[in-house]
């Protein structure tokens, strides 16, 4: 199996280039499967459907081709993933797709794990550690030391802006052992990304270390975000039935998104032969994939801060690899978007709960709103935009091939859950005046003591401090 670039399609690289390069340094463009293996039909057609790890083995073995061996890849995933996702109904026609079973509670766990173990296992060979940087506003820096944590041959620090990420984020990241550390900056996110980026092309530096990073763009972590929609959209299929009489429903996923990686993994799973009719792009104030969609003009802007904080992101990397896939008009076709204030998702979260019972984090929340008025025939309402797109909240005026079953209630909507409410407790409970429950590991996480190592956000600092503490 082979990967090309966004920017360079006549690059073929293996799968142990793409991903422990990140990126295409040359070009700047993101790798990509060169072509997208189809799954057997005797396997998408199995009743009951096959278990998660089945799933995550058969579809993971279509791309590593011979690089990786089926025993070594059965050990990455039996290690990878101690947790399945779940899946809840929430209505007849609704599901609700749990991803935050894993250690951090939320879905970043199932791509950052597999990456972790596949960069062990091209590192195996090697008589020094990988030493990972990376460089975090919150979120991904607890789901890479979590994921890194206690994999051999790989060494992580991880660099944070002192004082701007939420308590339970910072206690997530900064207190591990071993080969995990934290350094929070005296300095903002960007101060961060800058020391990483300048130790990247520091030639002394890599000179005595070998250095690579971890972040969202690596196909590696997109790859294993198929599992699951591969797997919910098989659940879903084979208990629609039971739930309801709906006769060759089409499956709709309804993604949260900020960086557009999760969704970019939905529609690899699709190309793959999973039974999804079409995505629901879902987004909060941070809309530039809406605005293209309806405008047909990509215009990245500076992020504005919301609720749902994981998809703050004004400039979303993979709409590279969407415009990839797919035209404009495919895109229109496959994709309705959405996009919800935070106003909205207050509501979302208190209608979920007084509708379901189900107690909706920001993320999910805004999906959940953008299913619901998607059902209520908000496909087939005309919401007012101007040419720079979407100026109040709601649905783009596109028409998806699906528009027609959702119409009709033939389609069933997936909504990813794509963290556990408890990490957000302060918003939920000013929605339903209620507090989820905390789960163990996030309670535990809480009581361990915090291991920062703070740090001036300069160069010249924070180069010394790797010098005398990297093994
Ligand atoms: C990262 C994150 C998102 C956004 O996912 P993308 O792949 O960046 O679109 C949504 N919800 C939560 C809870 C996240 O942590």
């Amino acid at each position: 199996m082979m990967y090309t670039d966004t920017r360079d399609h006549a690059a073929h690289v293996s799968f142990k280039t793409a991903v422990m390069n990140g990126m295409n340094a040359q070009t700047g463009g993101l790798y990509v499967p060169a072509e997208y293996p189809k799954l057997s039909s005797s396997f998408l057609r199995q009743v009951p459907e096959p278990s998660f790890r089945s799933v995550a083995f058969e579809t993971a073995r279509l791309y590593c081709g011979t690089e990786i061996s089926g025993a070594d890849l059965q050990a990455i995933i039996a290690d990878a993933y101690p947790f399945s996702p779940q899946v809840v109904p929430a209505d007849q026609i609704s599901y609700i797709l749990e991803l935050f079973h894993g250690p951090t509670c939320a879905f970043k766990d199932f791509g950052a794990r597999f990456m972790a173990r596949v960069m062990a296992h091209f590192n195996k060979d090697e008589d020094t550690p990988l030493h990972i940087l990376v460089a975090t506003s919150g979120d991904t820096g607890s789901a890479v030391g979590s994921a890194f944590h206690n994999v051999a041959g790989l060494d992580v620090t991880i660099l944070y802006p002192e004082g701007k990420i939420s308590p339970l984020q910072e206690k997530q990241l900064s207190t591990f052992t071993g080969n995990v550390r934290a350094l929070k900056i005296n300095g903002t996110f960007d101060d961060c990304q800058k020391l990483v980026k300048t130790a990247f092309t520091d030639a002394d530096l890599r000179a005595k270390f070998r250095l690579s990073s971890a972040n969202s763009i690596n196909i590696a972590r997109l790859l294993p975000q198929s599992f699951y929609y591969i797997f919910a959209s098989l659940v879903v299929k084979n208990r629609i039935p039971r739930d309801s009489k709906i006769e060759n429903p089409s499956i709709i996923m309804i993604v949260p998104s900020g960086n557009f990686g999760n969704l970019t993994s939905g529609l690899i799973a699709q190309k793959m032969g999973a039974p999804i009719a079409g995505f629901v792009a879902a987004t909060n104030a941070n809309h530039t994939i809406p605005d293209w969609i309806t405008t047909g003009t990509y215009t990245p802007r500076p992020s504005v801060k919301t609720l749902s904080n994981a998809m703050d992101v004004g400039a979303p990397s993979n709409y590279e690899r969407i415009a990839d896939m797919y035209t404009l008009d495919e895109v229109r076709r496959l994709f309705a978007a959405y996009w919800l204030d935070d106003e909205g998702t207050l509501k979302a979260i208190q209608s979920c709960y007084r509708d379901t019972g189900y107690i909706l984090d920001p993320h999910g929340a805004v999906g959940w709103q953008a299913w619901n008025d998607i059902r209520r025939g908000g496909l087939q309402e005309k919401f007012p935009c101007t040419a720079e797109g979407a100026q109040t909240p709601g649905l783009a005026p596109n028409i998806p091939d699906w528009a027609a079953a959702a119409a009709e209630k033939t389609a069933v909507g997936i909504v990813l859950e794509t963290a556990h409410p408890a990490k957000f407790g302060e918003t939920v409970y000013r929605a339903i005046n209620r507090e989820p429950a905390m789960p163990d590991r996030l309670e535990k996480v809480m009581r361990l003591p915090d291991r920062a190592i703070p740090l001036a956000a300069d160069y010249a600092v924070f180069k010394d401090w790797l010098v005398s503490n990297l093994a």
